[in-house]
């Protein structure tokens, strides 16, 4: 078993992993070609422990959106004229990382006055005390997932919140909406973000999606609230799939094709459900093999 696989499993969040050592190897599951287990679909999310902390080179994603996240964990710059909106500050470790993405792609950092997140596990909102002690930045929370960030406290910080919003709020900064749906089962939570841009002259609707991730065992709880996210992600409109994790929507593949004059690779309507599609294959077999009697 390689080092990486078990430094992934040290970070990782939820206890069920821990649990399981990285995720188990079943059920396993084959969507549009791909066959995906527990284990595998954990390890394409975090990667190595350099892959969680190393910057990945910052881009513009389509009209005022930018990747100014590490190789495996997304973060999200949206720049307006009155300042801009990050999303997602990934480890505390990983805060500097991101100051010099922003700073690299010509923004400030201070500049970030508002701070949204897609969910309560420290890989992404661990960071939020650093951002808002450098930036001053709001700090936008959904109120089910309100406990579970109040519990990541990195070197005993408090979690900053400076703003509880609930499913359909939205975020408004210089002229860019965000709309925030709860979509739970991940986190209780779990927060999925649309807003719309403009480029080339055209309008596209940009999704960026929470963690769509059952664990390895899935309470009727849990169950009833992955049911209705299924449904809810379905329904958003989008021509742009982003995620909290880059391989979400291949989004290492999708930079590697940014040419100048080739059409933009991250509107990918098409593959707006393929996470989803992923995530509720393996939601179902779970259950099932939750569900079937057990042999002796
Ligand atoms: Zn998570």
């Amino acid at each position: 078993m390689s080092k990486h696989f078990f430094t992934a499993l040290a970070l990782a969040s939820a206890a069920t992993v821990f649990a399981q050592g990285g995720g188990p190897d079943h059920p396993s599951v084959t969507v549009h070609g791909q066959v995906y287990t527990p284990r595998s679909i954990l390890a394409r999310n975090m990667g190595s422990t350099d892959d969680q902390t190393t910057q990945f080179p910052p881009h513009k994603i389509i009209g005022n959106i930018y990747y100014v996240g590490t190789k495996t964990l997304s973060s999200f710059l949206i720049v307006t004229p009155q300042g801009d909106i990050l999303m997602n500050s990934t480890y505390e470790r990983n805060v500097p990382v991101i100051q010099k993405s922003v700073s690299d792609l010509g923004f400030k950092f201070s500049d970030v006055k508002i701070l949204l997140g897609n969910h309560a596990h420290g890989d992404h909102q661990e960071g939020d005390a650093a951002v808002k002690q450098l930036t001053g930045a709001q700090v936008v929370a959904m109120a089910e997932d309100l406990d579970a960030l109040k519990a990541i406290k990195p070197g005993g910080k408090e979690h900053p919140v400076d703003r509880v919003i609930h499913d359909g709020d939205s975020v408004s900064l210089g002229g860019t909406t965000l709309v925030a749906h709860l979509t739970a089962g991940h986190t209780p939570g779990c927060t999925t973000w649309t807003t719309k841009v403009r480029d080339g002259g055209k309008d596209y609707n940009v999704v960026f999606h929470c963690s769509y991730r059952a664990g390895n065992t899935i309470s009727p709880d849990a169950a009833r609230q992955f049911e209705r996210t299924f449904k809810v992600v379905r329904a958003l409109p989008c021509d742009v799939p982003l995620g909290d994790h880059g391989a979400q929507y291949n989004m290492q593949e999708k930079y590697a094709k940014l040419k100048p004059g080739a059409p933009n690779p991250f509107i990918d309507k098409a593959n707006c459900n393929l996470e989803t599609d992923i995530q509720e294959a393996m939601f179902k077999a779970t259950l099932a093999e939750q569900s079937a009697p057990k042999t002796q």
